[in-house]
């Protein structure tokens, strides 16, 4: 087993990995940019080097600087968390080069699978199903336009280096496809540094399903059941929970089979998530693999008992998992409100929800800042309970007993998603915020009325 991990990341998935290292007995190498250095990471971390300043460019997204804090701090392992250099292919064959075992799977899985495009050949060699669309990128806005009417619209134009949202434009007639061409274009230049875009039909108000897969190094993948991740802002999600409302036992089984399919035909390693788009008539599509450890990724652990991060840790040092297809048991529900702060501050007072069956993972601290340079998700709150309606009740009461003063946060608004009928009756789709936050803007306003829905 490893003696010593870097941590090549911030915020609560590093104090996440902290957490599960000291409980494992392994040191933590804690870098840090100077807006971290009075983070909760930071001082429970075993050990502390400050990389650089906030601009991420300068600290997390250094590559030579952090490999070469870990060959000083003597680490046999890094951890990347998600975001930042955890999906940079380049990084893990510099660490795989250095003999620094990457916390994930192979340089050139990533590689492929990074690339959504070719990503999307694999897996269609492969047999899993993919979205329709054209099949290498698109050189010129006529290739784009012959492809969108080949294809029919609407479609969607994606970057195939996109992540996060970004770089995806939704094209319903042709007049708009210029437009969509370029800016999305344009916005994966700037954030990924690559403009290569393709077409994919446009699956109208699909559900987002992803499943959850470990692999170790011996051929053994098992998934890990999905998780629903439809309630979603600007294609970026805000509400995750498994079991889906929509799937049956013969669906599960089949997109997880799928799933499983997907991670062998890549040759993946290592904890990683294999996405899907559904229509309403439950066909399903592969739209893309993360190979790094998700955001939501504690619902998975709180319904199957598998701690994640532990299990990564573990295969990426050669064990075998003990874990096998037949073995994963799924109890109860749970369920994941990203809070995210709405502007930097200073939290001038701070209280979590705890009790029966809710567990809050967040770097904040009374006192702590929110700094301006990083993402502005601040707490995850999870809960589970015995059935959906006492784990939905469980998320209000928890998010009622949530105060953070001193920054605004969406808290909420996430309090009242979990009053929505639609989301209560459990077959919400991804068009659920455009269709619904009006409502629940005009809820927070002025109160719920006996004539809403
Ligand atoms: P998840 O799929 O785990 O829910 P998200 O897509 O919300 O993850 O992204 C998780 C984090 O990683 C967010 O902080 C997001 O901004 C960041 N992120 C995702 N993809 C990329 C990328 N390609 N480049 C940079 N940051 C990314
Ligand atoms: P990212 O890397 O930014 O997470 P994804 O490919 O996972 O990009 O897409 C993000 C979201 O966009 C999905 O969760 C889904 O809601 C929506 N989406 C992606 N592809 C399609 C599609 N072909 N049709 C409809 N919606 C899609
Ligand atoms: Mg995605």
């Amino acid at each position: 087993m490893f003696k010593r991990i870097l941590i090549a990341n911030r915020g609560e998935i590093a104090l996440r990995i902290v957490r599960c290292c000291r409980e494992m007995g392994i040191e933590t190498v804690a870098v840090y940019s100077t807006a971290d250095e009075e983070s909760l990471p930071v001082m429970l971390a075993t050990h502390r080097v400050c990389i650089g300043p906030e601009k991420v460019k300068e600290s997390y997204l250094n590559q030579e600087v952090i490999l070469e804090t870990a060959r000083k701090m003597e680490c046999d392992a890094i951890h990347p968390g998600y975001g930042f250099l955890s999906e940079n292919a380049g990084f893990a064959g510099a660490c795989e080069e250095s003999g620094i075992t990457f916390i994930g799977p192979a340089a050139k899985v990533i590689q492929s699978m990074g690339d959504k495009q070719t990503a999307r050949t694999l897996m269609r060699k492969s047999g899993v199903p993919v979205v329709p669309g054209s099949v290498g990128m698109l050189g010129s806005l006529e290739e784009a336009r012959k492809e969108a009417e080949k294809i029919g619209y609407p479609v969607l134009i994606k970057a195939t280096a996109g992540g996060g949202g970004k770089g995806m434009r939704k094209v319903f007639k042709e007049e708009e496809l210029e437009k969509a061409f370029f800016t999305a274009k344009t916005e994966a230049e700037a954030a990924f540094g690559n403009g290569e875009v393709y077409l994919e039909k446009l699956i109208v108000n699909p559900h987002h399903i992803e499943f959850q897969i470990l692999a170790d190094q011996h051929g053994n993948i098992v998934h890990l059941g999905e998780r629903d991740c439809s309630i979603q802002r600007n294609n970026q999600k805000l509400l995750e929970e498994t079991p889906s409302w929509i799937l049956d036992e013969d669906l599960r089984n089949r997109m997880g089979a799928e799933a499983v399919r997907a991670a062998r035909a890549c040759g993946y390693t290592n904890a990683g998530t294999v996405e899907f788009v559904l229509d309403d008539e439950k066909n399903f599509y592969f739209i893309e693999m993360n190979t790094r450890i998700q955001v939501e990724h504690p619902v998975t652990e709180l319904l199957t008992g598998v701690d994640l991060i532990k299990e990564q840790i573990r295969i990426a040092a050669g064990r075998k998992m003990e874990l096998t297809q037949e073995k994963v048991s799924f109890k109860g529900h749970a369920m994941e409100c990203r809070i995210n702060a709405m502007s930097p501050g200073k939290v001038s007072f701070l209280h979590f929800p705890a009790g029966p069956g809710v567990r809050v993972d967040s770097h904040l601290y009374n006192g702590c800042e929110v700094s301006p340079h990083y993402d502005s998700m601040v707490a995850k709150i999870i809960v589970t309970g015995k059935t959906r309606l006492e784990t939905i009740r469980r998320m209000r009461r928890a998010l009622e007993e949530l105060m953070i003063e001193g920054v605004e946060t969406n808290t909420e608004f996430m309090h009242l998603v979990t009053f929505h009928p639609e989301f209560i009756r459990g077959k919400y789709d991804t068009s659920f915020w455009e269709k619904h936050s009006e409502t629940i803007f005009r809820w927070n306003e002025e109160g719920m009325t006996s004539d809403d829905e």
